[in-house]
């Protein structure tokens, strides 16, 4: 029989279905190789064979015996079928069941003989099988019984059971796999070969040697993350940016005018900044700093300095709201110099030119300006790069609470003469240095790790149920005093879920919706106060309408969801309450926490947890201990996984080494290879099997 290749789409496999085939296409399993790299998640040890006179009742055996009697019944009450039949293998008999798979009773015809494995059960004092795994044609191999066997993440439709079915004769018949992690590395840190690995990891004959197929495909991805970071930073350094050259002691002159002085932190990243502009490639760098340690006036300094060299530059925001901010933020900042600012909101605009006129022009006036580089700096949404936008001479982009910018994006906002506009990336969120090192790997960070001075930190309280009362009293206290409050719930409606839970979960958890709360509040609560509720479903006009009204004092009380998350500043609110806390992650609550405390005036967050479990008690207790968000991002990352913490647009990771990035050394191990590696050969022409893999890698993960 001629040996599978690799590279085999499964559709052209002997006995795969197209319905099979579609639902792994589904699951992005194409290939031979992608099937083959498809790992299972756990193991179940059926290898303990037994005779059905030693069964125990809560133990794994597999049992080999002849099918006596069979017959389907449905369910007393539940509308669901039972197969049930009755096993003899000489010692003894069992029964079996299963449940909602009548199909059964035509494989297992009364004499067949066949493997069973599963868990034993008892029940009325009698032991029986519960949905066993039944295995009819067992050879010298095993797929699924008499084993350890694979468990495969489940999807819709796609159980281990036919996962095993396709992947080990595969396994048996496949061309052998050509190694492409270079030798020399494998045994440096120890890794099994290839072709082994695969093996082990689908069908160990011992849990032990899962372990090291496991790091080696763990290491294999952070080895190819690593090596398409360097290459990626390797290829920017190439491109060619404008130098903007900071004139002697204008950083000064500008510091000098500002109301306070910048913090240590803020100093060094500002430098940094400054440094990289006046290089002629481009600037990648990622301004990370905890809510409120001030990295828009930074971000702000360096733009003013660009535009006061003659370049545009172009600063985004992920909401109107932020975008309208961060344009104040300017005005109040640079207005009086002679750089015109601009706003880019939908269709209106808004321009302030350096003699202190501002006016609101439509949009096509507001290109023409742009085009004239009569406007350098222009502040708005993500539709400030849209095609229509056409910037004169760009040179410096900067990107609110979004990572990363392709290079292509980048190009495209290239000047005629093909040079590249510097980058700056702006983010409170904390990311543990794995995640940096691997995920963000081309990116440099400049850190900002203390907020300014005067600060009060936040009181934080866990609130316990009985104690509600009283925290609306206290409410109550601050609003006569003139303060404002959030109250972030974790869904919309009574009537839905959250991402994870189901309407009737998430009812059985009492967890809180904004509009049950909103309800609640205005009318019995605080009936003397403007309430208002912020939510998701509201179009981008109402809430807009709502913050801005929030902002200028004239709302109270704000329920909200977490659409409140990103940067909103209102210096006033110094209460942050929220409900079924335990249903968000620590560094989002951290987010949340960092609404309030920007003023002069004390703040408080308080937190009522849905569930009473220990463990998110412990979690939350975490938010008040941490040192910092970074602390706190390290909790979450092992608490939570890092799916979680990257969110959907990063769900092109690779699963495995996800899971790997809990482990500092697999993370700095991968890198140091990947440097020696392209360091002995720069175009990884020594290594064509590596370069071809990754040339693959970098088109499966959509990292940009
Ligand atoms: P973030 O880093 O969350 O974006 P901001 O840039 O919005 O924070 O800054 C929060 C507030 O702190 C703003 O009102 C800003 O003007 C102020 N601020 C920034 N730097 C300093 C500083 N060094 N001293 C005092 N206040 C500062
Ligand atoms: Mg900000």
């Amino acid at each position: 029989m001629s040996k599978i290749p690799l590279e085999t789409p499964l559709g052209e496999l002997h006995g795969v279905g197209p319905r099979f085939v579609s639902k792994l296409n589904k699951l992005g399993i194409h290939t031979v190789r992608d099937l083959l790299w498809h790992f299972p998640n756990r193991y179940e040890d059926w290898s303990r064979i037994a005779k059905i006179s030693e069964l125990k009742s809560g133990d794994a055996f597999t049992i080999r015996a002849k099918v006596t009697e069979i017959g389907v019944k449905r369910a007393w009450k539940k509308r669901m079928l039972i197969v049930e039949a009755l096993l003899d293998d000489g010692s003894g008999s069992i029964q079996a069941t299963w449940f909602n798979q009548p199909y059964i009773k035509n494989v297992l015809k009364p004499g067949t003989i066949a493997n069973f494995a599963g868990k034993v059960a008892l029940r009325k004092n009698k032991l029986y099988l519960s949905n066993p795994t039944y295995e009819l044609n067992v050879g010298d191999s095993s797929k699924h019984t008499g084993r350890l066997v694979p468990i495969y993440p489940e999807t819709k439709g796609l159980t281990s059971k036919g996962l095993r079915f396709l992947t080990q004769p595969i396994l048996e018949n496949i061309e052998p796999v050509k190694e492409f992690i270079p030798e020399k590395i494998l045994k440096e840190h120890d890794l099994p070969e290839v072709n082994g690995a695969l093996h082990d990891i689908h069908f160990p004959d011992k849990l032990s040697e899962t372990q090291d197929a496991r790091k080696r495909f763990a290491f294999e991805d952070l080895f190819l993350l690593h090596l398409n970071n360097i290459i990626l930073r390797l290829a920017l350094f190439k491109k060619t940016s404008p130098k903007i050259e900071t004139p002697e002691n204008r950083t000064q002159e500008i510091l000098s005018g500002l109301p306070f002085e910048l913090t240590s932190s803020q100093k060094g990243a500002l430098d940094e900044i400054l440094a990289d502009m006046d290089k002629s490639h481009p600037m990648n760098r990622l301004l990370q700093g905890d809510v409120g340690s001030g990295k828009t006036i930074i971000a702000g300094i360096a733009a003013l300095i660009a535009a006061e060299k003659g370049f545009q530059v172009a600063l985004m925001a992920p909401t109107e709201i932020l975008a309208r901010q961060h344009y104040k933020t300017l005005l109040k900042f640079f207005g009086t110099t002679d750089s015109g600012i601009g706003l880019l909101i939908s269709k209106e605009g808004r321009i302030h030119y350096g003699d202190g006129l501002e006016e609101s022009v439509a949009k096509p006036a507001l290109m023409k300006e742009l085009a004239a580089n009569r406007i350098k700096i222009l502040v708005g949404t993500h539709a400030l790069i849209q095609k229509n936008v056409n910037f004169d001479n760009l040179g410096l982009i900067i990107v609110d609470e979004q990572h990363r910018f392709g290079v292509a994006q980048r190009a495209a906002l290239a000047d005629g003469k093909g040079k590249i506009p510097h980058f700056l990336s702006m983010s409170a969120t904390p990311i543990p240095r794995t995640l940096m090192m691997t995920v963000f790997g081309d990116l440099d960070v400049s850190l900002i790790k203390e907020l300014p001075k005067g600060r009060r930190p936040i009181i934080t309280k866990i609130v316990a149920p009985e104690n509600r009362n009283k925290a609306y009293g206290f409410i109550k206290g601050q609003v006569q005093k003139g303060r404002q409050a959030f109250v972030i719930c974790p869904r919309i409606d009574p009537s839905e879920g959250d991402n994870l839970l189901t309407r009737e979960e998430a009812k059985k958890l009492e967890m809180k919706s904004v509009k049950e709360e909103y309800e609640k509040l205005s009318k019995r609560i605080f009936p003397d106060f403007k309430v208002a509720m912020l939510h998701g479903k509201l179009s981008s006009k109402e809430k807009e309408e709502t913050m801005k009204e929030f902002a200028a004092g004239r709302i109270d009380v704000l329920v909200s969801t977490s659409v409140i998350e990103v940067g909103i500043d209102v210096p006033n609110a110094t209460i942050m309450m929220i409900e079924g806390a335990d249903r968000f992650g620590l560094a989002q609550l951290y987010q949340f926490r960092g609404r309030v405390g920007r003023g002069e005036h004390q703040s408080f967050c308080f937190l009522f947890a849905g569930s009473e479990s220990g463990i998110s008690y412990r979690r939350l207790n975490s938010l008040l201990t941490a040192k910092n968000g970074f602390e706190l991002a390290e909790k979450d990352l092992a608490i939570r996984g890092p799916g979680e913490f990257l969110g959907e647009e990063q769900a092109g990771m690779p699963d495995i080494a996800m899971k790997s990035l809990n482990n500092m050394e697999l993370v700095k191990d991968a890198r140091k290879a990947a440097e020696e590696t392209l360091k002995s050969s720069p175009s990884l022409k020594e290594y064509p099997l590596l370069k071809e893999r990754l040339n693959l890698f970098s088109k499966e993960i959509h990292l940009e």
